[in-house]
């Protein structure tokens, strides 16, 4: 029997829930894409926008899902053949490693145990046996959404500085943006690579590249083919307002409304509502006696919480009988995590409510899976949300 009343809980890490007032902007009637009203529309879309990536650099906006951001920061910034760093921080770094390779860029992978995230010392000293500065970009994921794990990208700022070194700095900020603090100006981030359905708290089809002068510097130089992803007529055209191929019209209605919910909430404000998701889930996993997959205290994310079952049960079962008996959807362990480690999210349009609601679907789930564990998780997560109210 299937109990499908009420709100289906959506808590993987993306696509995440949408708020009603986004759904009903996208609703919207499609207006013509190169009249007036869309032009003056985008104009001020794509200021408002850069608010949310902290910057006063250009947004470019792709109607894709963030891969194809990717695709855009590599092949506007490189050439085949050149050499980039990349790091092992879980599935999402190992998918775009795999991209960039087949874009035909030289890329050194430097391994990880998908339990840390990236080690700016390590980077520094790969950074300073590079004597002739051959590498062209340095390619990090902010939130490594299959493990749960942050990366500190002003700390890998700070090693390419303190080398000296000319590489680009490449980010994906697709899961973190509009959770957890980012800067893409403060940090010196070249190219930050976001989609829409994460933080943004929109449905998948928007993908954006925030750009540097560098990075736009580097784009005249580049030589890897493209033409979809072509940052120069999407500049050029954006300047009126309009782009070089049909945009994605109604999401950008939802974009506009999703930037002023979280605008007038304030980010920071956003990112404590978050950062007391992450612990509040934290401690119901101490609680539980469970294992989070992060290893690192001050890497922990904020957007989702990836937890190991026990040693010889199966993760997508008990995912399996929570979504059958409570209509709760739980992220999938990714790759080699498979099966070891299922998935809560908690970011985007949520509240203390939801996450007690989650978190109490786990626990029932547990029980009912027959996975080892104590008691206890939820109502440690309730004592912390009290703990931190503010009235
Ligand atoms: C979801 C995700 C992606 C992939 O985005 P798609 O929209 O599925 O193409 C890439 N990187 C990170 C960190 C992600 O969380």
């Amino acid at each position: 029997m299937t109990y499908n009343d009420g709100f289906h809980f959506l808590q993987i890490p993306g696509p995440s829930n949408i708020p009603g007032e986004v759904l009903r902007a996208i609703e919207k009637p499609t207006i013509d894409h190169r009249g007036t009203d869309f032009g003056m529309f985008t104009r001020e879309l794509l200021e408002k926008t850069k608010k949310i990536f902290q910057t006063d650099s250009p947004i470019i906006i792709f109607p894709a899902s963030g891969t194809g951001a990717w695709e855009a920061a590599l092949v506007n910034t490189l050439s085949p053949g050149d050499k980039t760093l990349m790091f092992e921080t879980g599935h999402f770094a190992s998918l775009w490693n795999d991209l960039a390779i087949k874009l035909g860029i030289k890329t050194e992978f430097i391994e990880g145990d998908w339990r840390h995230g990236i080690s700016s010392d390590k980077l520094q000293e790969r950074l300073s046996a590079d004597r002739k500065k051959e590498i062209k970009a340095v390619c990090c994921i902010h939130n490594e959404t299959s493990t749960g794990i942050v990366s500190n990208i002003e700390d890998i700022r700070k090693a390419i500085d303190s080398e000296n070194h000319p590489a680009l700095l490449l980010v994906d900020t697709i899961s973190s943006l509009g959770s957890i603090d980012y800067r893409h100006q403060d940090w010196g981030v070249d190219v930050t690579i976001a989609c829409s359905q994460k933080g943004l708290m929109l449905p998948p089809g928007l993908s954006f590249n925030a750009i540097s002068e560098k990075a736009l510097l580097a784009s005249k130089k580049a030589k890897s083919a493209r033409s979809y992803w072509d940052w120069e007529p999407m500049l050029k055209n954006n300047i009126e307002g309009f782009f070089p191929y049909t945009p994605a019209t109604n999401l950008l209605f939802g974009l506009d409304v999703a930037c002023d919910m979280l605008l007038s909430e304030g980010l920071d404000s956003v990112f404590i509502r978050h950062a007391r998701f992450g612990e509040a889930t934290r401690q119901a996993v101490q609680a539980w006696g469970l294992e989070t997959v992060c290893m690192e205290p001050s890497q922990h994310s904020n957007v989702l919480t990836g937890v190991f079952v026990p040693e010889n049960h199966d993760a997508d079962h008990v995912r399996k009988i929570i979504l059958e008996r409570f209509n709760m959807s739980l992220g999938t362990g990714l790759g080699k995590l498979k099966g070891k480690v299922f998935r809560i999210g908690h970011l985007g349009h949520f509240n203390d409510l939801m996450l007690i609601g989650s978190l109490g679907g786990v626990e029932m789930g547990f029980e009912l899976a027959d996975i080892p564990h104590q008691k206890g998780g939820v109502s440690r997560a309730m004592n912390y949300l009290i703990s931190t109210a503010t009235q």
